[in-house]
């Protein structure tokens, strides 16, 4: 079903009027972990003041280590509609297990299913029985196929508005966290007709790197990229060491403004 030879039209998912892969590339940004409503807010704030209309947050949080912050879970979910509310976004938060599925379509317009995810298959058939679209992590070491399939999980329950985001996989290379797969964006557009977005902060774990790597996902076709912001990185709860400031946001979005590739 997610076959470019079964529908070769590109699928646009269409978020409060925000086109989902119409071949204007578009930004999603905030925080790593949704720690309370102001923090949040600051992002959403700087946000707006853009244009942009998508913000993300995590309230369940799928930590490396069970010791470190999980997330403020259904309560971080409100921070977000709260938030979204107000200014007029659109958000994607995290879902980590399939019977907050339905409770979450009250808060949130776009279910992300996290790297850690990918196969969790109970969990894709859950997010592809609902109404809402769907952004879908490749796993950390997921083949594209398997990848793909993952989507496909998603389809086969009626759910086709998905979002394919690349957020780099495990290999040998320590430079960066993960390695940014950028050949994976025209393979997946190749073989499916959906979106495709790149997470540069996952992938690189290196704020050095977030300008760059989001010029060439642009650059290689990629429909839009997603980056952390948080108001003050340093006390941040999850990916300290990753997350833009405020300051660090707005000279990133200028930057990639002035690149050929978002006219
Ligand atoms: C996230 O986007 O918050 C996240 C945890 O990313 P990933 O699943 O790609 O590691
Ligand atoms: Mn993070």
């Amino acid at each position: 079903l997610v076959s470019r030879k079964k529908k070769p039209e590109d699928t646009i998912v269409d978020l409060k009027g925000t086109k989902i892969g119409d071949g204007i590339p578009k930004f999603v940004f905030g925080p790593c972990s949704v720690e309370s409503y102001e923090q949040v807010a600051k992002v959403a704030e700087s946000v707006k003041a853009k244009g942009l209309t998508l913000l993300r947050g995590g309230a369940f949080k799928p930590r490396t280590s069970p010791y470190d912050f999980q997330g403020l879970g259904v309560e971080g979910l409100k921070i977000l509609k709260r938030v979204s509310d107000e200014y007029g976004l659109s958000v994607i938060s995290e879902i980590v297990s399939p019977e907050h599925i339905e409770e979450a379509l009250d808060y949130i317009d776009v279910i992300q299913i996290g790297a850690r995810n990918m196969q969790n298959f109970e969990l894709l058939k859950a997010a592809g029985s609902v109404k809402k679209p769907v952004l879908l992590k490749r796993g950390l070491a997921a083949t594209i196929e398997e990848f793909i399939n993952a989507a496909e999980y998603i389809m086969s329950q009626g759910n086709d508005q998905i979002i394919l985001c690349e957020r780099g996989i495990r290999t040998y290379e320590r430079a960066t966290r993960n390695t940014l797969d950028i050949s994976a964006v025209p393979i997946l557009k190749q073989e499916t007709h959906l979106p495709v977005f790149v997470d540069v902060t996952h992938s690189t774990g290196r704020k050095d790197l977030l300008l760059p790597c989001a010029k060439a996902a642009l650059a290689i076709g990629a429909d839009g990229v997603m980056a952390e912001v948080h108001p003050d990185p340093a006390v941040a709860l999850s990916d300290s060491a990753q997350q833009m400031d405020l300051k660090e946001f707005d000279e990133f979005y200028n930057a990639i403004q002035a690149t050929p590739f978002v006219k």
